[in-house]
């Protein structure tokens, strides 16, 4: 009931009208001229002494102008005005005033003129001033609030689970996929190291992420940008799941952190096809090397018989098979070395030795390989250094072939040897195809080819990089590549100098 009151006269209530921009031009003359009216009759019929009416008519159409005003803006102001106004002159003129009253009252009425038209005029732009302010305000906040709506539809359509959380660890927004992948709603504020209790965050290895760990609180305080960050956590349902997550920080035009934004994404079925692949490749790669070993041996017995027969027809086709072997094998171990890096059985056996003579070494094994292209090697004085021979002489010879394989005949290889500091430095120079700029970090990864070959098609599985890159930082050395396409490529290692421990 009360409700319906207020409702019912809110027309007439000039605050509930702020920030209606409709002014009325009807309301303040009737109800002026009403007034008018009314008072004229209370005058002529019920009082003695209508002179005692004067003073309490003036307040009245004071207050009619103010609420005029304050209603529907200058115009209803003025309007109220020149009602009122109006309504004096006719009382003036209709009074049969002695010619020194009738002076007397213009006068009064040119300065009430002037007061009520002033009182009009500022009120009147009060009013509208203030539906101004209060009609923008609105509209930001529906903008606003269209906005947010807006992007909780757009982030629960995406197809991960997605958390918007607040300068003050409140998560703001969770979309449905984070249910769906969590099994079980998010908690509304991020927890402290101290207050967490469950569910547990666990790195691949099984450690344990506190929360002031987790992506998005490193987002949130330390603006860090994280990203593909692997890690299990255990359901409700005791089952175990692998997500996938990134966070970055949202800042605002000052630059401050108010906000962070994580995705997460179930990849436990990729994991499981990931491992199941990787033990496929491993059983193969397995399978094919006893055989290979064996079809070594008996080419090498078929070579002893026909060199004693001196058939050097066959012998050159024996060459050819020889050498195809030879790739498959390659590949094979590339293939198990992959895998025992996955598995974390890549074991080195170290030794001391001259890295001179390794590079030597594979530049003599590639030579026959590089056709019209020169391998310029600049060696510098011993540099010795404690590692795997082997394993360093396959890091040169991937570069070196790369160098061969992605360079036009008739160009130069360089390879250099040198000191720098307390480490050891190779550089392995070409003038070839070169790389992307976008694609020089993902070379280094497993199986990674880079994809534009519109001229030349290179053989490869994309493994030799990721083996040597491996191999390099498990000596706690470094590899990179500074390249620029069309122009060429430098491949880098460095490798601690042997400071005369034989320890690994
Ligand atoms: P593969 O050579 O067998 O494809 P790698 O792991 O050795 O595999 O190299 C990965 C990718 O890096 C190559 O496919 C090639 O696109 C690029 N790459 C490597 N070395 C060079 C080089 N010297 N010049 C240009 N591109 C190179």
């Amino acid at each position: 009931m009360k409700q319906r009151l207020k409702h019912s006269f809110s027309p007439f209530n000039p605050f509930a009208r702020l920030g209606i921009q409709k002014y009325s031009t009807t309301l303040p003359v009737i109800t002026t001229v009403a007034t008018a009216v009314g008072i004229e009759l209370i005058i002529n019929n019920l009082l003695n002494n209508p002179d005692g009416v004067a003073l309490p008519a003036i307040f009245v159409f004071i207050g009619l102008i103010v609420y005029f005003a304050f209603r529907d803006g200058v115009k209803g102001g003025i309007l109220t005005t020149v009602a009122t106004l109006t309504y004096y002159l006719y009382i003036i003129y209709s009074r049969n005033y002695s010619a020194q009253q009738l002076q007397t009252g213009l006068e009064t009425v040119f300065i009430l003129s002037i007061l009520y038209t002033a009182i009009a005029v500022i009120i009147g732009w009060l009013k509208q001033t203030l539906d101004v302010v209060i009609i923008s305000e609105v509209k930001a906040r529906e903008a606003a609030e269209e906005g947010k709506v807006r992007l909780e539809s757009v982030l629960d359509q995406m197809p991960v689970g997605v958390v918007l959380v607040d300068a003050r660890n409140n998560t703001v927004h969770a979309n449905n996929h984070i249910e769906n992948i969590l099994g079980r709603k998010l908690v509304s504020e991020i927890p402290d190291d101290k207050t967490h209790t469950s569910p547990d965050l666990a790195y691949l290895n099984g450690k344990l992420i506190k929360p002031s760990e987790w992506p998005v609180t490193r987002a949130l305080q330390k603006g860090e940008k994280v990203f593909a960050e692997e890690m299990e956590i255990v359901k409700p349902d005791k089952k175990k799941i692998i997500l996938r997550v990134n966070a970055v920080p949202i800042k605002n035009s000052k630059g401050e952190i108010v906000a962070a934004v994580s995705t997460l994404d179930n990849v436990t079925a990729e994991k499981e096809q990931e491992v199941r692949k990787d033990d496929f490749i491993n059983m193969a790669s397995h399978e094919l090397k006893t055989p290979i070993t064996s079809m070594n041996l008996y080419l090498e017995l078929l070579e002893r018989n026909l060199k004693k027969s001196k058939d050097t027809k066959s012998l050159k086709t024996l060459k050819s098979i020889q050498n195809q072997t030879e790739r498959i094998q390659e590949l094979i171990n590339d293939l198990l070395d992959v895998s025992r890096i996955q598995t974390g059985k890549l074991i080195f056996r170290k030794q001391t030795f001259d890295l001179n003579l390794v590079v030597q070494e594979s530049i003599e094994t590639l030579e026959n390989l590089a056709e019209r292209r020169r391998i310029i090697f600049k060696p510098a004085n011993s540099l010795l250094i404690f590692a795997d021979r082997f394993r360093i002489y396959q890091v040169l010879t991937n570069l070196i072939s790369n160098a061969i394989k992605y360079s036009p005949a008739g160009t130069d290889i360089v390879v250099s040897a040198y000191k720098s500091g307390s480490k050891i430095r190779v550089d392995v120079e070409d003038y070839g195809i070169g790389i992307e700029k976008t694609e020089v970090d993902k070379i280094f990864e497993r199986l990674y080819q880079v994809a534009d070959r519109t001229e030349k098609t290179f053989p490869g599985l994309g493994m030799g990089l990721y083996i040597s890159k491996e191999i390099i930082t498990r000596h706690k050395g470094k590899l990179w590549v500074e390249s620029e396409k069309g122009k060429g490529s430098i491949f880098s290692f460095t490798l601690p100098l042997n400071s005369g421990k034989t320890t690994t």
